[in-house]
């Protein structure tokens, strides 16, 4: 599946007038720069925190390293034209993103949050922004009935995740972002599964985008960040405050390390989306198995929505076994695929939410959203679909046993 040129007013590349070029081109060459000295093709690190002034009242743009960074810069340039928006910020985790973005809102504010949400991101809403007089309510952010129901005088924002991790329920981004704006609210969209190659929510109306880049942006399962994108100026000056005010921002060598695993971003995600078709068709068919939650299977209810928004399908897709005896054995016979929390990185991983990363979710909520004690999740990673099919096949016949 190819993917949309980038729209050529935002251009990282006017120096060497590529500007329009295709997204796989402006990943691979992310960071790339001529050093007229040496030669490098590879962006250097910059370790310094401290930057000499040239005389008073001036600066050479860096003043100090948590205000702005060169390696950092590179990275914050990049993801805010990958995104198509006016910004980029780096931050230390994508909890770090998330909080960022919270610290827009103050005491009072109530936000409308997707119901099958993050675990990370519940916990940092009920059990910390809770406590400063910040409240969520969540639901079926694609049911404008329900986002209008939930309306308060103080709601400030929507919060999407689309598709939902785990259960990859979609958001129809144009619908709700244009709803939001109508309210007068700021549109914010976690879009750590899809990644700008296949889904850019700010070409659709959003205002923020987050990421958590430990997931498919770093790739490799070896890197912490987080990311932000803003629409336009007055959000990017506030956010860039905030990003500053509150200090969690992203080291040099985290930041070099995040973009040399997104030059490789459009190869990865092209793999991880194919793997992951085959395997989820594989298993919906497997005597096992109750039901796989796909949105690249044209049963799902989002797969309309999602063919328009997206140019492609994530890596990541859960399934529900019929026996919740099978799960325990299943995972400890599979032997390729890891056993281990997170997602989004070249290694297959599968992880079973209800006690993993929805631990923190109440199981009155977790029933009514659908992660339940069947449900797994599986981040299938870049490895030869066969191989993976076959430590599948091998867990799912001892599991039975
Ligand atoms: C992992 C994740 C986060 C949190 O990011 P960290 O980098 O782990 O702090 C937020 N949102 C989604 C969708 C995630 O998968």
């Amino acid at each position: 599946m190819s993917s949309a040129p980038l729209p050529s007013r935002h251009s990282t590349s006017s120096t060497t007038g590529l500007q329009n070029m295709k997204i796989e081109s402006h990943l691979a060459q992310i960071g790339s720069v001529s050093d007229t000295v040496t030669g490098a093709v590879s962006l250097p690190i910059h370790h310094a925190t401290a930057f000499r002034h040239p005389c008073l009242g001036q600066s050479t743009g860096f003043d100090y390293a948590r205000t702005k960074s060169p390696t950092r810069s590179v990275l914050e340039d990049a993801i805010a034209h990958l995104e198509s928006g006016d910004a980029g910020f780096a931050c230390s985790s994508g909890m770090a993103a998330l909080q960022v973005v919270f610290s827009l809102f103050s005491q009072g504010a109530h936000l409308l949050v997707s119901l099958d949400l993050y675990g990370g991101t519940y916990r940092l809403l009920e059990k910390v922004l809770s406590r400063f007089g910040i409240s969520a309510t969540y639901v079926d952010t694609n049911d404008l009935d329900a986002l209008e129901a939930n309306l308060r005088p103080n709601t400030k924002a929507v919060l999407i995740e689309t598709p939902t991790n785990p259960l990859m329920k979609i958001t129809d981004l144009e619908k709700v972002c244009r709803w939001a704006r109508s309210r007068e609210l700021l549109s914010i969209v976690d879009n750590t599964l899809l990644t700008p190659f296949f889904q850019r929510p700010i070409e659709l109306g959003a205002d923020i985008v987050v990421h958590s880049a430990s997931k498919y942006l770093g790739g490799h399962n070896d890197v912490l960040a987080g990311l932000i994108v803003t629409r336009h100026k007055a959000l990017s000056e506030q956010v860039a405050f905030l990003h500053n005010s509150i200090g969690a921002v992203l080291g040099p060598q985290d930041s070099w390390l995040l973009m040399r695993g997104m030059k490789t971003l459009a190869l990865r995600m092209e793999r991880h989306q194919e793997n992951a078709l085959r395997i989820a068709t594989w298993l919906a068919a497997h005597p096992l198995v109750e039901q796989v939650f796909h949105p690249g299977f044209e049963t799902h209810p989002g797969y309309a929505i999602q063919r328009r928004q997206a140019s492609g399908n994530t890596g990541i897709f859960s399934f529900k076994l019929k026996d919740a005896r099978l799960v325990e054995p299943l995972l400890r016979h599979v032997r390729l695929i890891a056993f281990a929390e997170s997602l989004g990185g070249v290694e297959s991983l599968m992880t079973y939410p209800a006690v993993q990363t929805h631990a923190d979710i109440p199981e009155e909520i977790r029933r009514r959203v659908g992660v339940d004690d069947r449900l797994l999740r599986y981040s299938v990673g870049i490895e030869h679909v066969e191989d993976l099919i076959a430590d599948l096949s091998q867990a799912l016949d001892a599991a039975r046993q």
